[in-house]
């Protein structure tokens, strides 16, 4: 343990389980250690560096705005943030944007944006959300409480009333718990944390459709699939359909702290006093996701997410077929990839591949989860495939 190890030890609360592993430097797909060792980052920041680490038009766009103006609170209007919501209305299905600083916080306002549609358009007073079993939302108090898993909530009850649980990818089962009572369906288009679990094809059209049929806002959490991390600029391009309601963050910044909750016109019903969050949307952090989501679409990064991705996916099945007992099951869309382990070695995978200089990230204990920079190579998949080849090897 170092000296920056051990200070953080001591002075941070513990919460979370970090590698034994300090970071002082990031460029592109590597991330660099105290003493200069460089280390392909398959994690980038958990699906937060898109562009890689510190990509320079990010780096410069922030230089340019911090000399000029850094936070003024929402009392004010500015020119980054117009031009953001601009960006991200024209270049989506949906009309309004509220911006907020992380993911939990954007699925905050989205709940109760579908509160205030409950109570105003549907006259529910106690209007419920339904979300899904692995579901992921945040570590705020309702955002948890959304979070279809119970590990999540245990020793912070009481939990916020008004929440459903169903099993994901599974149209009947929300079929049978939707009741005169329910405001709100949120999903994950494809489940990041719970394991990257992909639905059917059809299953987002057939929610959309119990949706418009009963009244029901459809609230998809792209926190963590936006910004061309599954091959398309957003998720749910991949279902045929828009959602009511949309939450971003991870890559929206480029690595800059950053959330967004948007809406269409029809559940477009904040007033002012509603809703707010002092550092929303600031200059700095507008500027930051200006340049990192011109750069996604400049650089046609989607497409090429979604070709890397094939590439990458098609890698992990050959491993799959060589150590088919290490290797379980392989899945995913673009960039977000996943491949099941048995029990206990997916910690063994993450400390041999420090040792090696590649970051492999677990999710449930036993799933390795991929969602590298959109910006790697094939030469970098395959350096990461290669040393995954050399660990399973060594463990077999
Ligand atoms: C990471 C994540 C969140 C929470 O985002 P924070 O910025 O950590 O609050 C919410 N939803 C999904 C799908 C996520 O992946």
């Amino acid at each position: 343990m170092d000296e920056i190890q051990k200070q953080a030890k001591k002075y941070l609360m513990n919460t979370y389980g970090r590698q034994e592993l300090t970071l002082v430097r990031g460029e592109g797909c590597y991330a660099y250690d105290p003493e200069g060792k460089k280390y392909l980052d398959l994690v980038a920041g958990i699906a937060v560096n898109n562009l890689g680490h510190c990509p320079p038009k990010v780096v410069k766009a922030l230089q340019k705005q911090a000399e000029i103006l850094i936070h003024t609170s929402n009392l004010y209007y500015t020119q980054p943030q117009a031009d953001l919501a601009r960006l991200l209305v024209e270049n989506s299905g949906l009309d309004r944007v509220f911006l907020c600083n992380s993911g939990a916080e954007a699925n905050e306002a989205a709940i109760k944006l579908a509160r205030k549609y409950g109570h105003t358009v549907k006259k529910i007073a106690t209007p419920e959300i339904i979300t899904a079993h692995k579901s992921f939302h945040g570590r705020t108090l309702a955002a948890v409480t959304a979070t279809g898993q119970e590990k999540y909530h245990k020793n912070f009850e009481p939990l916020v009333p008004g929440f459903r649980y169903v099993p994901f990818d599974d149209v009947e089962s929300l079929e049978k718990s939707i009741t005169p009572n329910t405001c709100a369906i949120m999903l994950e288009p494809i489940q990041g944390e719970g394991g990257v679990n992909v639905p059917h094809q059809e299953y987002f059209a057939r929610v959309r459709k119990l949706c418009d049929q009963q009244g029901i806002l459809l609230i998809l959490d792209e926190v963590q699939t936006g910004f061309g991390r599954t091959g398309t600029l957003f998720a749910y391009e991949h279902y045929g359909i828009v959602p009511d309601m949309m939450t971003l963050a991870k890559a929206l910044g480029g690595g800059v702290a950053i959330g967004a909750m948007m809406c269409l016109e029809k559940v477009n019903l904040f007033q002012p006093g509603d809703h707010a969050a002092t550092f929303g949307g600031n200059p700095l952090a507008s500027a930051a996701a200006i340049a990192a989501v011109e750069q996604i679409l400049e650089e046609k990064l989607c497409d090429y997410a979604a070709e890397l991705g094939y590439f990458f996916q098609k890698e992990l099945e050959t491993l799959q077929k060589k150590h088919p007992s290490l290797i379980l099951s392989v899945r995913g869309v673009g960039l977000m990839l996943a491949a099941d382990l048995p029990e206990g070695l997916g910690p063994k995978i993450q400390k041999r591949g420090i040792e090696l200089g590649v970051l492999f990230n677990l999710v449930g204990g036993h799933t390795l989860r991929f969602v590298p920079p959109l910006v790697i190579t094939k030469e970098e998949v395959l350096k990461g495939i290669s040393a995954l080849d050399q660990i399973l090897s060594e463990n077999s």
